[in-house]
């Protein structure tokens, strides 16, 4: 195996790469799968797939004149690093068995087929781990786009688990789970701390206002009674 950039090689032996992917569901619910980025967006590929030009059918994938070809990194951090843009916090990091035709660049590959391995999801858009998924309301003809999310934002909705994700790609031993490397160092606080003697007390300044009348009230009728009482 050639380490050149760009070289035309073939792998039968399985190559490990990573990516990001916006995670699908089939109009009828009945499949999970993905869908790429910016112009890989328009193509939504299953958890077994072999990649496709858009641009020309009758060459080969990857070819070296075009851009097609399903593309992956070498390393799981530069996946990641991607994540952290606006316009792909809803995607899912991918690890990808990329095999046939493929070149090899200096930061990952592009080739023709792939085998998706393990999903990770990261955090939902409130800071907490991502795990469930919720229909985003975005799509494409045939597939509706999901959200990775947490239970608590989920408020009721459907969700999807990740444990049905993975079974829905209709591949068996796909790994799907939060990735919760990078909230290690963050706490989730549950509430603010509850003053357990006070919960039950209603305190807005209105109330209060009527409280002190009440007792001012209060005060009035004793001094009364007391006059009252000790009269001569
Ligand atoms: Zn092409
Ligand atoms: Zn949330």
């Amino acid at each position: 195996m050639s380490g050149a950039p760009g070289v035309r090689e073939f792998s039968g032996t399985p190559l490990t790469g990573y990516k990001i992917a916006f995670p699908m569901i089939s109009a009828d619910g009945a499949r999970t799968a993905f869908s790429g980025l910016a112009v890989g967006r328009k193509h939504v590929y299953l958890a077994v797939d072999k990649a496709v030009c858009l641009n020309n059918s009758r060459h080969p994938v990857p070819y070296r004149m075009c851009k097609c070809g399903f593309y992956s990194f070498h390393t799981l951090e530069a996946a990641r690093d991607l994540t952290c843009t606006p316009e792909n916090r809803d995607t899912v990091v991918l690890e990808v068995a990329a095999s046939g035709r493929y070149r090899r660049h200096e930061l990952g590959l592009r080739y023709e087929a792939q085998h998706v391995r393990h999903v990770w999801t990261g955090r939902c858009r409130c800071g907490r781990a991502a795990d469930v998924f919720v229909d985003s309301g975005h799509g494409r003809n045939g597939w509706r786009q999901l959200t990775p999310c947490c239970t608590h934002c989920s408020d009721r909705r459907p969700v999807l688990t990740l444990e049905k994700f993975a079974a829905l790609t209709g591949e068996g031993g796909i790994d799907v789970r939060v990735d919760h490397a990078p909230l290690s160092n963050f706490l989730t606080p549950d509430r603010p701390p509850v003053d357990y003697g006070q919960q039950h007390r209603v305190s807005t300044p209105v109330v209060d206002a009527e409280l002190a009348v009440i007792n001012a009230r209060i005060d009035e009728l004793q001094s009364h009674i007391d006059r009252l009482l000790h009269r001569d």
